[in-house]
């Protein structure tokens, strides 16, 4: 294959149309698997400053009836407290 030949090979292929681009990979790294809209989440008692685990399910079942916001009490600090409005009904939920 003589020089001249690889060159007008060369010329040939560059003004030759194109064959439609392959897809360009996205730049964005592959998406993560799509999360579950609730995921359990750990969150800290006001109370008594212990970390509990607001599981989805509980998630789920608050936001159903209307309640966005994550719950400030462990269950046992809610427990507790229910058990005293229930003593103490006269002091209101507060
Ligand atoms: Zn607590």
């Amino acid at each position: 294959m003589s020089n001249k030949t690889q060159i007008r090979q060369t010329i040939n292929r560059i003004l030759s149309p194109v064959p439609a681009p392959a897809p360009v990979p996205s730049v964005r790294p592959a998406p993560e698997p799509v999360p579950p809209k609730y995921t359990d989440k750990i969150i800290t008692c006001v109370e008594c400053a212990k970390s509990f685990v607001w599981n989805a399910g509980e998630q789920e079942y608050y936001n159903k009836r209307g309640v966005l916001n994550a719950p400030k009490h462990c269950p046992a600090c809610k427990a507790r407290r229910r058990q005293y409005f229930n003593n103490h009904p006269n002091q209101g939920q507060k």
